[in-house]
């Protein structure tokens, strides 16, 4: 299939072609070969992953095995393929990504799940969430999807970036109820924060030490975008920011829900607390690591902040 291999290509059946393609993949380091074999292929062929058994023993057309070996080709330098196949799943729904954009994670459903199972313990009957560095969207559409009277702004420095999650609210039928802001962490403009404040601060910031950077997977380091990664300081730079501001836009019994990076938990809580005035509410696990990813804080009720 590759070019180096000088197969006739009318004996590739989509079975073989996932076979090889899925091998040549894991040869090369790319991580879970044979779901992105399937993905790219399925990309491919315009078709459903699903429906790839069904036509295992088909011959696959000439203009579609063109793309798929060019995607094969880009995944093999360990290209993500969610900016391959320009979609992620999250949280049941597809959302576009692209290189401007951290491609959502698995983990970062748990702080979806967390925020949505606050809000309806607090019964707030409208509530208003703030997600601080939204990137894709994928937090702050996830939801507005899942609570019908909520209202959101969603932060980014980057102008690619807020427009890819526009497109996201708009494909999932929230943009109504979604403002976005260019701004630099709680650096909010007065028009976009509501005079009564929000119940929810939520955020994935970027988390990474700039120490560690050097550590992450290429196909993370090399492709998605360094400012939603790292913070270019000691990875708590975000926490110190939103610890040291969020108070001031919380309501009195709202909530800051935030993600942390593995082994991170101790050290984002004791700087939260070291700001003052926070309460710790709880720590939360994924699933998919099984680490410690969200912590909730809420405001410790002392006056004067
Ligand atoms: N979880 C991301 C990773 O896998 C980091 C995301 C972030 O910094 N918020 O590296």
């Amino acid at each position: 299939m590759s070019v180096e291999t000088p197969v006739n290509e009318t004996e590739w059946t989509i079975g073989r072609l996932l076979t090889w393609t899925s091998d040549y993949l894991a040869s090369n380091g790319v991580e879970e070969a044979r779901l992105a074999s399937e993905v790219l292929l399925a990309h491919a062929l315009e078709c459903r992953r699903i429906d790839l058994y069904a036509r295992s023993s088909e011959f696959a057309d000439d203009a579609p095995l063109v793309r798929f070996r060019e995607l094969v080709r880009r995944a093999a330098s360990l290209e993500p393929i969610a900016y391959l196949v320009g979609s992620k799943e999250f949280f049941s729904l597809s959302f576009v990504v692209t290189g401007d954009v951290l491609i959502p994670r698995p983990e970062t459903e748990t702080l979806v799940e967390v925020v949505l199972d606050l809000c309806k313990q607090a019964g707030w009957a409208q509530p208003r969430i703030l997600d601080v560095g939204t990137g894709s969207g994928c937090i702050c559409v996830t939801l507005l999807k899942n609570l019908k009277n909520a209202v959101a702004v969603g932060t980014d420095v980057s102008r690619g970036a807020l427009e890819i999650a526009r497109g996201n609210a708009e494909r999932h039928g929230v943009a109504d109820r979604l403002t976005l802001v260019e701004a630099d962490r709680l650096a909010l403009p007065e028009d976009a924060a509501p005079a009564d404040g929000f119940h929810v601060v939520v955020s994935n910031p970027p988390y990474v030490p700039k120490a560690e950077v050097e550590t992450l997977p290429p196909t993370v380091r090399d492709y998605e975008p360094m400012a939603a990664l790292c913070d270019g300081e000691d990875g708590l730079s975000f926490y110190r920011s939103l610890s040291a501001g969020a108070l001031r836009i919380l309501t009195p019994d709202g909530l800051m829900a935030l993600e942390v990076g593995d082994d991170q938990a101790p050290a984002v809580i004791e700087t939260v607390l070291n700001a003052g005035r926070w309460s710790h509410q709880a720590t939360v696990k994924d699933r998919v690591v099984g680490q410690d990813r969200v912590i909730v804080f809420a405001p410790d009720g002392s006056t004067d902040v």
